[in-house]
């Protein structure tokens, strides 16, 4: 026997682009036409869920279980109860009206803390689609991932299982696993829910964590307000768009004169700032910016320059 979850959102749910970014997507894989899975171990048993969207809304469909009640909320929580970009303040720059117009449909998801820091750390230098081949495997393999299930996973087990990834994640995975294992059972989550400070500095005490990683889960998890992790890639288009002035290199000080800058804009800045980094990568690139093809073309102050400069 199926259950069925509805969730509703205001605009068409644009699930393509809500499963590309964020790690991606906390590691929902496709299965066939608008639809997704992933599988959750709510009490360490794996229940697969299918989404896809269905008449201005999202549609859940899994086994009925006695876990229900609890796969319902961890389903409402991680697409944030159906809230879109197309909801989000992201009004003080054309540019970014327009990022809100052409992903409205859009969900930024909601990750549980240990699964989106072990996620971060697969993620680090590798392509999205390696990650989301290993995340279920290890995850199964785990019965669900905590740090406690992680760590009494054998290393020799956990570096074939992120071998596609680079076995030298498999280490850094365990020693992490194993120092929040000594921590406490629920001391990770309780802490990374606290202030983004607090968070991040502990973070950066894990092996493998990065500045970049460490802000990125901070973000992904806390839905911190105050916080945008700075990379090159996000840097430049935010200087193209004409969102920040500063246009040097990747100084701790350009950071956070970027980062004030964006955040200058409001909190939702904080939460979109992944769309503005796949801007980079798909079109915005280092040496030549593809303007033609880019959507924000039409609000770009880089754009706008060098059409003027062509005529
Ligand atoms: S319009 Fe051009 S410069 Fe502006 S963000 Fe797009 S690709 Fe970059």
């Amino acid at each position: 026997m199926l259950t069925a979850l509805r969730l509703e959102c205001d605009t068409t749910p644009d699930l393509a682009a809500t499963m590309k970014l964020q790690i991606p997507a906390l590691a929902w894989y496709r299965t066939g036409v608008g639809e997704w899975q992933r599988t959750y171990h709510p009490n360490g048993r794996g229940v697969p869920v299918r989404v896809e969207a269905d008449h201005g809304g999202l549609r859940f469909t899994f086994r009925t279980s006695a876990e229900e009640a609890l796969l319902r909320d961890v389903l409402i929580s991680t697409f944030r109860n159906g809230e879109q970009v197309g909801a989000m303040a992201l009004a003080g720059h054309p540019a970014l009206r327009t990022l809100r117009r052409h992903h409205q449909g859009m969900i930024l998801l909601n990750g549980s803390p240990f699964e989106t820091l072990v996620l971060a750390i697969l993620a680090q230098g590798r392509p999205a689609e390696a990650v989301r081949k290993v995340f279920p495997r290890l995850a199964a393999a785990c019965g669900g991932l905590t740090p406690q299930r992680l760590s009494a996973l054998p290393l020799p087990r956990l570096a074939q299982l992120v071998r596609p990834l680079g076995e030298v994640k498999a280490s850094r995975l365990h020693a992490t696993a194993a120092i929040l294992t000594r921590r406490g059972a629920t001391a990770f989550d309780r802490l990374i829910a606290g202030s983004g400070a607090l968070a991040l500095n502990y973070l950066l005490s894990l092996p493998g964590v990065g500045t970049h990683t460490a802000a990125l889960v901070v973000t992904i998890i806390n839905n911190m307000p105050d916080m945008v992790p700075i990379d090159q890639h996000l840097m430049r288009v935010a200087y193209r768009l004409g969102l920040t002035d500063h246009d040097g290199g990747l100084t701790k000080p350009g950071s956070r004169r970027v980062a004030a800058d964006l955040l200058a804009y409001g909190p939702d800045l904080a939460r979109v700032h992944p769309l503005l980094q796949q801007v980079a990568y798909d079109t915005c690139t280092a040496a030549t910016p593809d303007c033609r093809r880019c959507f924000l073309a039409e609000s770009c102050r880089h754009a706008a320059r060098t059409a003027g400069a062509r005529v």
